[in-house]
């Protein structure tokens, strides 16, 4: 059916440059150096997953004229403490351009150090909801991004985590869009099977939250049913087979269309359930937030808006094809869980080893960041114990 869009009102901004494809990293240097001559690089630690490749950034960013820091601190979902340990590097050593090498955790990191290294205060001080709003001292981020993954690398979305309250928030600003994004598939390949399933399901869930989002648009779902066409075919293939160059280039791709969905619409009630369990629970990682909590999710909210949950479950299985929506809504619950189970996520709460006695807090803090309210059926307060409770245990 064709939409009709004399009803339609929407608007579409991304001003990240993207390079996309085998090899981009080599531009890596002439992009840096077209926004300052004093790099500050953030990485996780140079004897991990980067190792391999660092010593390539380097030499690109030598050939380019660009002297380098590298911070390479960063941990998976990143505090405060590492945020501020970043900034203060890019102060002493006069920085004036982050680039970001690494999964959503890097990415973000840069993005965060961009601001508080410009800024009074710590990055804590400048989320979504807070009244100090980053200026144009923002230093320009460049994103290298090495998952496919939190499309990062094309969002205003920096995440980060306060250790001391338990607490998991983002910043939220145009000055921290990466000026340009290199997405090089080749980075790729070294990503751990466990890694790949969180990160392509973190991809997969961009994609479908933007999709139903009470603010989705036509532009988003273009962008997102292509990213999760993408992500259903392509994933297991990764699974699979890591070294598989066709499967990992799609991913990427998917990966960073939808980043721009999230940039243009943004996510719903599984985020923000996603993010209270890594702010409370910061061993469970993103992906595997997500990945417990969608079940219950989807049987939650599939009758509130059948249409997309219907088309899902189509993509999920052809077979499907000629069911009604409304069958076909409530069938797409069981084929999303038989995909984690294939992908290897399936799991609740207590397999993190999230004590029971802390899901009232948990819900409480579900409901804490907006995104549930963008979701098409918003959960009370009792309701959102009870998605709790669905989610324990598997
Ligand atoms: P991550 O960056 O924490 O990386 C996960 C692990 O994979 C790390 O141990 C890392 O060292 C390793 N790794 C990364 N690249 C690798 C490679 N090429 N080879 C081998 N190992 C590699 O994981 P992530 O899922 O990419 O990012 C998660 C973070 O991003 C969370 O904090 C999440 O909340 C945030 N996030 C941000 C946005 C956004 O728009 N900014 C969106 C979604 C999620």
């Amino acid at each position: 059916m064709t939409k009709d869009f004399s009803t339609q009102n929407f608007g579409f901004h991304v001003p990240t440059e993207v390079h996309f494809g085998f090899g981009k990293l080599a531009t890596v240097g002439d992009t840096v150096a077209r926004f300052g001559t004093r790099c500050l690089l953030v990485t996780g630690p140079k004897t991990g997953s980067v190792g391999a490749y660092l010593p390539r950034v380097f030499e690109y960013l030598k050939a380019a004229g660009v002297s380098v820091a590298h911070f390479d601190g960063v941990i998976p979902n990143p505090t405060t403490d590492t945020i501020g340990a970043g900034a203060k590097m890019a102060v002493d050593f006069g920085a004036n351009v982050i680039l970001g090498v690494g999964g959503g955790s890097s990415m973000d990191a840069a993005k965060a150090i961009a601001v508080e290294s410009t800024h009074e205060g710590s990055c804590w001080d400048y989320l979504f909801y807070k009244e100090a709003k980053p200026t144009d001292k923002t230093l320009p981020v460049i994103a290298v991004s090495t998952t496919s993954g939190t499309g990062s690398q094309v969002t205003q979305v920096s995440v980060v985590t306060h250790t001391q309250t338990r607490d998991k928030s983002a910043l939220y600003n145009a000055l921290i869009f990466p000026r340009v994004a290199i997405v090089d598939p080749e980075l790729m390949e070294s990503v751990p099977r466990h890694v790949t399933a969180c990160t392509g399901f973190d991809t997969f869930t961009h994609a479908f939250e933007s999709a139903i989002h009470v603010n989705t648009s036509p532009y988003v779902e273009l962008m997102a049913w292509e990213a999760i066409s993408l992500v259903l075919t392509h994933l297991p293939a990764a699974l699979e087979d890591g070294s598989n160059v066709e499967a990992r280039s799609a991913l990427a791709y998917a990966d960073t269309l939808a980043g721009m969905c999230i940039a243009i619409a943004g996510v719903t009630l599984p985020h923000g359930i996603g993010m209270a369990i890594g702010g409370m629970y910061p061993h469970v990682a993103h992906g595997e937030a997500l990945a417990l909590n969608y079940p219950a999710f989807m049987r939650f909210t599939c009758a509130t808006a059948p249409a997309p949950f219907a088309r899902l479950a189509k993509l999920f299985n052809r077979d499907l094809e000629g069911m009604d929506e409304k069958a076909a809504a409530l069938r797409s619950c069981d084929e999303l869980d038989a995909f984690l189970q294939k992908i290897g996520l399936w799991m609740g709460l207590a397999d993190k080893g999230v004590p029971e006695h802390e899901l009232p807090d948990l819900a409480r803090q579900c409901r804490v960041l907006p995104d549930f309210k963008n979701n098409p059926r918003i959960a009370t307060e009792e309701e959102m114990l009870a998605l709790m409770q669905q989610c324990f245990k598997r």
